[in-house]
């Protein structure tokens, strides 16, 4: 099945690149720069989550040791929160993704435009990271995307550009190509189960 995936990731890839391609002159993501990482919940489904930790053994045991820390103590800051736990992600070290070629679906489209259907009419939405300056701020208007602001740009409009996000809810909730995807659920909530099952030593380190 993981292998299966891999193929799969590759098609996205090459989706989501021509996604940024078109994008591009509203994009300003840069090595080093990792906002997007830092406030989330980051929803990975099942098969993501396992694709995520096959890689995991493979990492330095340093940097093994890195994430295990991260993730204990936001499991314990988890459980000391009342309303919605949204935080750095486990795997962010030194301002770089450790997991980056196993990185979720979510991560990859961070910093894009997309848009969602809502009763029929398409609603675009812009990066969160559009209001820090960055992706796409140059059309912001006292928090609201700017039209005139695209079209000094020679561009029609944002729904042109953005991606389909529905695409990718649909294929992962229905499954594709022989893929299950399984349930999603928050990075952290997939770690309470590995905690228990593959990261006994947490505790321990
Ligand atoms: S898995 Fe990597 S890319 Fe995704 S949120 Fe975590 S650090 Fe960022
Ligand atoms: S999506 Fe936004 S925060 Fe993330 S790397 Fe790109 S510009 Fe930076």
């Amino acid at each position: 099945m993981l292998k299966l995936y891999e193929k799969y990731l590759e098609v996205v890839d090459r989706y989501i690149k021509k996604c940024f391609d078109d994008q591009q002159p509203f994009i300003h993501c840069n090595i080093g720069c990792c906002d997007c990482c830092t406030t989330g919940e980051y929803p990975f489904s099942r098969l993501e989550m396992e694709y995520l930790m096959a890689g995991f053994p493979e990492l330095p045991p340093k940097t093994q040791k890195r994430i295990k820390h991260n993730i204990k103590t936001l499991l314990e800051e988890k459980n000391a929160c009342d309303g919605r736990f949204l935080h750095k992600c486990p795997l962010l070290l030194d301002g770089n993704c450790a997991m980056y070629e196993r990185r979720g679906i979510t991560c990859r489209v961070f910093g894009l435009a997309y848009f969602e259907t809502v009763n029929g009419k398409r609603i675009v939405k812009l990066p969160e990271c559009s209001k820090c300056g960055l992706n796409y701020s140059e059309v912001l208007n006292n928090g609201e995307i700017g039209i005139e602001e695209f079209h000094k740009r020679g561009v029609d409009g944002p729904v042109s550009h953005p991606l389909n996000l529905t695409f990718f809810e649909k294929e992962i909730l229905n499954g594709v190509n022989g893929l299950e995807f399984g349930e999603i659920r928050p990075i952290l909530d997939w770690f309470v189960n590995i905690r228990q099952n593959q990261m006994r030593e947490l505790d321990n380190n």
